[in-house]
């Protein structure tokens, strides 16, 4: 295997290379959406970048050796608010399982459109409260959790290095907290693992009574069940450094007893729009289905190719600026692209060592536009251009044309390439013009084999 992979690890602080523990099976978790609302851009922010790592990392180990678990979070208090407010005229369990579906079908839709690929396993939280009780019985048993006032909380004092990935001493982590409203935690940092639920919450039967699960536990009980107690890479935003991340740590590892939970923690960086933080009441708060669907963003719709273009415009672990200026350059390249097909031919081995750099997808998008322009030259590098676009998943999609119409281009195609041969060049260039006022494009080239020449043709967009 010749790539050598660096990614920037959190843990360390720094840009190591990467050794998967199984070649044969590297793994990777990302926490996913909690399913209550559309997902914004900075939910996509994650599902893009991880879906470029996915991408490389099929590419280095093959399609079959890489599990990419994304869990949807489908139990959690805003969820349940919003069931209520909602669907007020349903039983709650209907209620939240309208939310959830209809969230989690709109999500999917959404990073569909944003080239994102199906992870290998998408795992719900509420699919696996067996595990997440298991867990917790565990921590119990072995002194890291204790019971309180009807919740189960994880202490943090029990762990001699509580605070392994953000760095931030406990003391300064708890001067923050409230005190007042914690008087039945053991430390202020203390977080919960199972809380009961009252008569119009959703619940689980437990051995600490009919309840359901804080957030953290969710991702530790179903990293482990999908990718075992030490993975690869453990990815997300920023903001799940501290507590998600932390907390789920202290929680797998010490109830497996293992020195790290994940060998890489990888973390993307913040989403601005328009120079400004995302808040719905400053009303600079854009969702992904807007962006695709509606005109709210400047005026007119922008499709998937164009949103996931944009972001890999930044390095990942940089702040993002997502503005209509950005969107509007990522178009403009997109436009001076070749649309091409899938292709099995090896991408660019420059894009593939940007990408190998830490993602770096910024050297990558340069690369592929230089590629492109080289491809619209000459044709046999299409293939090529194909192959990267799609290694970084913004391969332009040629635009779908009927097989009657298809079938009548091909013969004209040949024909024309007859009278080439023929050097009948007067013919020839009627027969592009007529093709070129259908709006059929062509471009001549050589094919890479036989060195015969060729044409191929696309639908001018
Ligand atoms: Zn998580």
């Amino acid at each position: 295997m010749s790539v050598t992979l660096k990614l920037y690890n959190t843990l360390n602080r720094e840009k190591t290379a990467f050794q998967p523990i199984d070649a044969d099976n590297v793994r990777m978790y990302v926490c996913g959406p909690t399913v209550y609302d559309f997902a914004h851009i900075g939910n996509a922010r994650p599902a893009i970048v991880f879906d470029v790592l996915f991408r490389l990392l099929r590419h280095v180990y093959g399609d079959s050796h890489v599990t990419y678990a994304r869990n949807i979070t489908d139990v959690d208090d805003k969820i349940n608010a919003r069931a209520l407010r909602d669907f007020p005229h349903l039983p709650l369990n209907d209620a939240i399982h309208a939310v959830t579906e209809k969230t989690a079908k709109q999500f999917h839709a959404d990073v569909a459109a944003l080239g994102c690929l199906e992870p290998t396993v998408e795992p719900r939280a509420t699919d696996n409260i067996e595990q997440m009780v298991a867990i917790i019985e565990k921590l119990i048993g072995n002194g890291h959790a204790y019971v309180a006032e009807g919740e189960v909380l994880f202490d943090t004092r029990s762990m001699t290095d509580y605070g392994q990935l953000s760095k931030r001493p406990l003391d300064e982590q708890q001067a923050g907290i409230r005190i007042a409203v914690d008087a039945h935690k053991k430390n202020p940092g203390d977080f919960v693992l199972w809380k009961l639920s009252s008569d119009n919450e959703p619940g689980w039967e437990s051995p600490w009574g009919r309840g359901r699960p804080g957030w953290h536990i969710e991702c530790s009980a179903m990293s482990n069940r999908y990718l075992g107690e030490v993975f690869d890479i453990h990815g997300g935003g920023l903001d799940l450094i501290f507590p998600h991340h932390e907390n789920e740590i202290a929680q797998s590892r010490c109830a497996h007893g293992t020195e790290v939970m994940a060998n890489v923690w990888m973390h993307n960086g913040f989403v601005q729009v328009e120079g400004r933080k995302m808040s719905k009441s400053d009303g600079n708060f854009v969702t992904v289905n807007q962006l695709l669907a509606t005109q709210d963003f400047g005026g007119r719709q922008w499709p998937g190719e164009i949103l996931r273009l944009a972001m890999l415009m930044t390095h990942y672990r940089e702040p993002i600026d997502f503005s209509i200026k950005r969107l509007e350059e990522a178009e403009r390249l997109l436009a001076k692209w070749p649309a091409a097909d899938a292709s099995d031919t090896a991408p660019c081995p420059i894009i593939i060592d940007a990408l190998a750099d830490d993602l770096n997808t910024v050297a990558a998008v340069q690369r592929l536009h230089a590629l492109a322009q080289e491809a619209n030259a000459d044709a046999t590098l299409l293939p090529m251009f194909a192959a990267s676009a799609t290694l970084l998943g913004v391969l332009p999609e040629k635009t779908e044309v009927d097989e009657a119409l298809a079938g009548a281009v091909d013969a004209l195609v040949a024909m024309r390439l007859e009278m080439l041969k023929a050097k009948n060049f007067a013919e020839a260039d009627r027969i592009r013009d007529e093709l070129s006022a259908k709006g059929i494009q062509l471009k001549d080239g050589k094919d890479a084999a036989t060195g015969e020449r060729m044409t191929t043709w696309e639908v001018k967009r």
